[in-house]
């Protein structure tokens, strides 16, 4: 039987994952992705660029990867004040959650990409979401994600499966998924094109990809690498 996915896909490093593993095991992917007024159009290149180049780092992607669907989301922007979409300082609310958390944000992804699917005959959702690491979001949690399954198979009279294959796993081990799904051409790629930082800075280039270094996102991406680079190595050594 031929099993298709959707993959959410902003052209992050989570998402880009998520994306090769979709490629590794579905006969057809196809993307999602919104623009809901993200400050940084910088998100949007890197995904063209990223769909662009995927295909050709394995054989057999290029065939399985199927129809991106951009969904303009500004609604979004306009009725959520954060500092992912207005031009202010990333902070600590009041209630524990940085100003980065665009509420509902994650609601609305998947209920979208359902509806997508449901016309595409799509049983597979795919999103790079994660309890592990996360940044105190409501909406990446494993029981968020899974009661919002329950709900959309209920109000859609479907059986779809949102796969999370990140969830459990900290950054240093997305790093080596994305080495064990598509080898070190796949890790270049994601350093090379994929696009994290929450200020949108692509002038500094350090070895885990471009970004300003100091925000939240940056910190994680930087220590997810590091960490992955020395059990990358204590294992090169343990074999030698
Ligand atoms: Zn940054």
């Amino acid at each position: 039987m031929t099993e298709s996915s959707l993959v959410l896909f902003s052209g992050g490093q989570d998402s880009a994952t998520c994306l090769a593993w979709a490629l590794a095991r579905f006969d057809r992917v196809e993307t999602i992705g919104f623009d809901y007024g993200q400050k940084h159009i910088v998100e949007m290149i890197c995904r063209q660029t990223i769909l662009g180049k995927i295909g050709k780092l394995h054989e057999g992607w290029e065939d399985r990867l199927g129809e991106d669907h951009l969904i303009d989301l500004s609604i979004l922007g306009q009725i959520s004040e954060t500092a992912l979409t207005q031009d202010m300082a990333i902070t600590i609310a009041e209630n524990g959650l940085p100003n980065t958390f665009v509420p509902g944000r994650n609601l609305l992804f998947l209920t979208l990409a359902s509806a997508v699917a449901y016309r595409r005959g799509i049983r597979h959702l795919i999103g790079g979401m994660c309890e592990t690491d996360f940044s105190g979001y409501p909406d990446c949690r494993d029981d968020t994600i899974k009661s919002l399954q329950v709900t959309l198979n209920l109000g859609m009279d479907k059986r779809f499966v949102i796969d999370t294959p990140l969830m459990w796993l900290d950054k240093a081990a997305t790093w080596q998924l994305a080495a064990e799904t598509g080898g070190t051409d796949l890790v270049d790629l994601i350093i090379e094109d994929s696009h994290t930082c929450y200020t949108g800075d692509r002038s500094h280039r350090h070895a885990w990809g471009y970004g300003c270094g100091v925000c939240p996102a940056c910190a994680l991406r930087a220590n997810g690498y590091e960490k992955y680079l020395t059990a990358t190595s204590n294992i090169a050594g343990r074999r030698e």
